[in-house]
């Protein structure tokens, strides 16, 4: 069976303790050669210029190909597409685009800004129109809280590929069905281009059930339960990786060539899973650097 090829996601720091951690993270994750690295847009838009430096910090310290995210939130589309274009001549080809979500925890629902985009099939394709990007977009295994059916989520993302994205990638879920039944109900609805499976190392069960549950992603009883017995017994790391890899492994199996990693900036569990799968760290930094 051939090896799938990764990718991580990371945050932008916010302080020097912070960048010390995400260069260690890089360190520790760049030898096993990721397609890409992707890095994250606060909610609400509040990271934009951290975003932007911690992109070109990466691609030129570290080599790497890496994707910026760009929400809609609180910005108008002439912003918008001006920090697309200093991407371009930072020479960053990708971009995750997403419509974002009103910042807050007690916010409600997406409202567009004045003279914003409405949607991220809006942003998509301006950005299409903008210039020879790599456009990734989000994708909803499980459904998204302003879905009102799986089937309306399903044209939402063919709409976005039509717009212009070429490949997406998905929310994280916790079991394997989740995803394959996502992918082939998409391939039947028309999709034919590829869906990348976001997997997240879970470093703190009750923080990632929050996460899901506020997404509305169904979480397993089953895993409730494994992750109280495994956190009462301080073995969480070793289950995380160990459902993990199961996870992995069974969509490998299953036809998936490529993973995405929500890293969270700490690097043990990813390589821990990766070095399980078969992957194997290879150039160290400093060379791929
Ligand atoms: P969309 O795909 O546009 O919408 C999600 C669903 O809502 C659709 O499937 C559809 O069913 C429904 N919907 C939305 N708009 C409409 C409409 N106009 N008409 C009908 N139905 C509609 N958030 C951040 O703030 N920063 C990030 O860096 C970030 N990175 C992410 C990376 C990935 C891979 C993913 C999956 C999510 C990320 N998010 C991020 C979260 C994302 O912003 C939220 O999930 C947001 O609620 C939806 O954004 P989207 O572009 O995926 O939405």
């Amino acid at each position: 069976m051939t090896l799938p090829t990764v990718s991580f996601e990371f945050f932008p720091p916010k302080n020097l303790a912070g960048s010390f951690r995400l260069w260690d993270t890089l360190r520790v994750l760049a030898p096993f050669e990721p397609g890409f690295v992707s890095v994250t847009y606060g909610a609400g838009g509040t990271t934009r210029a951290l975003t932007h430096e911690a992109v070109t910090a990466i691609q030129q310290k570290a080599g790497l190909r890496v994707a910026a995210h760009l929400t809609c939130v609180d910005a108008t589309r002439a912003e918008i597409l001006d920090i697309a274009q200093s991407y371009k001549a930072a020479g960053i080809t990708d971009l995750v685009a997403l419509r974002g979500d009103a910042p807050g925890p007690n916010a409600g629902g997406f409202a567009p800004a004045p003279n914003g985009f409405a949607s991220a099939i809006e942003l998509t394709r301006a950005l299409k129109d903008a210039g020879d990007f790599t456009i990734r977009v989000g994708a909803y295994p499980d459904g998204h809280k302003d879905a009102s059916s799986m089937a309306q989520n399903i044209d939402h993302l063919k709409a976005k590929f039509d717009a212009g994205a070429d490949e997406a990638i998905t929310q994280f879920f916790f079991e394997p069905d989740s995803f394959l039944r996502f992918r082939d109900a998409c391939a039947a609805a028309g999709i034919t281009q590829k869906i990348v499976p976001g997997i997240l190392p879970i470093e703190n069960w009750e923080g990632a059930k929050r996460f899901a549950q506020r997404c509305g992603a169904p979480v397993p009883r089953w895993l409730d339960d494994a992750f109280t017995k495994a956190l009462r017994d301080d073995r969480q790391d070793l289950l995380a990786t160990a459902l993990a890899t199961e996870l992995c492994s069974t969509l490998t199996q299953n036809g998936v060539d490529h993973l995405h990693f929500y890293t969270l900036n700490r690097p043990e569990l990813t390589r821990d899973i990766c070095t399980a799968l078969g992957l194997s760290a290879r150039a160290p930094l400093a060379q791929v650097a």
